[in-house]
């Protein structure tokens, strides 16, 4: 049963929405301040949170990065008519979809499946191959010559993010957002260490690297070792 959480200071809307959604077959929990979704948010277990903007003590864009420097759980962005502007800013803060009010609760139950098909159904990835290399994200295993890899949780997520995106640069702050999902995390050298680790791992060292390439002072791109 899939678990939505709704951030939204009108009552009427907010318990409109809980009742329709929960006779829907979702485990509904509602809230009605921007700082008491982000807390609760930060506690998981969530697989959709509907954040109103107009809220009464946060600014619902602020509550949006506020939940994206915790939690990586799908955001439906609740709008007013004459916020339609910021629809842009939103998406680009990590909303993962929005809707524009008045709606229907109909509506956001026909988004609220749409990314429940897109990132919790999610359709089966197929292994990631890159030279020697292959990386499963569903079996959550990667292979170098055949022989498996001994990877923590965060240096298989690092590796994988790569995979995702052979031959591109990936800059170290978008590794800490998008990987440890801290988005504001500055000059830690969290990625560095990792990326080492990831290294020797791969048998291979920043002097001599074959799949993992640091472009200096851009970030670290993975490619086929003889590309
Ligand atoms: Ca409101």
């Amino acid at each position: 049963m899939p678990s939505i959480l709704i951030i939204e200071d009108d009552q009427s809307i907010r318990q409109g929405l809980a009742i329709f959604l929960a006779e829907e077959g979702h485990s509904v929990e509602s809230l009605s301040s921007g700082m008491e979704g982000v807390q609760r948010t930060a506690e998981g277990g969530l697989d959709i949170v509907v954040l109103d903007l107009g809220l009464p003590d946060i600014d619902g864009g602020q509550a949006l990065k506020m939940i994206r420097s915790i939690s990586a759980v799908p955001v439906i962005v609740a709008t007013a008519r004459d916020e339609e502007g910021e629809i842009v800013r939103i998406l680009r803060d990590g909303a993962d979809d929005y809707i524009v009010k008045p709606f229907s609760g109909a509506q956001l139950q026909a988004r609220i499946e749409a990314i429940i098909r897109r990132v919790v159904g999610g359709t089966i990835r197929a292994p990631m191959v890159v030279s020697e290399l292959v990386v499963d994200v569903e079996q959550r295993v990667a292979t170098l010559g055949g022989v498996p890899l001994d990877l923590t949780r965060k240096e298989f997520d690092l590796l994988a993010y790569l995979a995702e995106r052979v031959g591109v640069v990936v800059s170290k702050r978008e590794l800490l957002a998008e990987v440890w999902r801290q988005p504001y995390g500055g000059a830690d050298k969290t990625v560095d260490v990792h990326l080492s680790v990831l290294r020797r791992k791969l048998g291979e060292s920043a002097a001599e690297s074959r799949y993992l390439r640091t472009v200096h002072g851009v970030g670290v791109k993975l490619v086929a070792p003889d590309s």
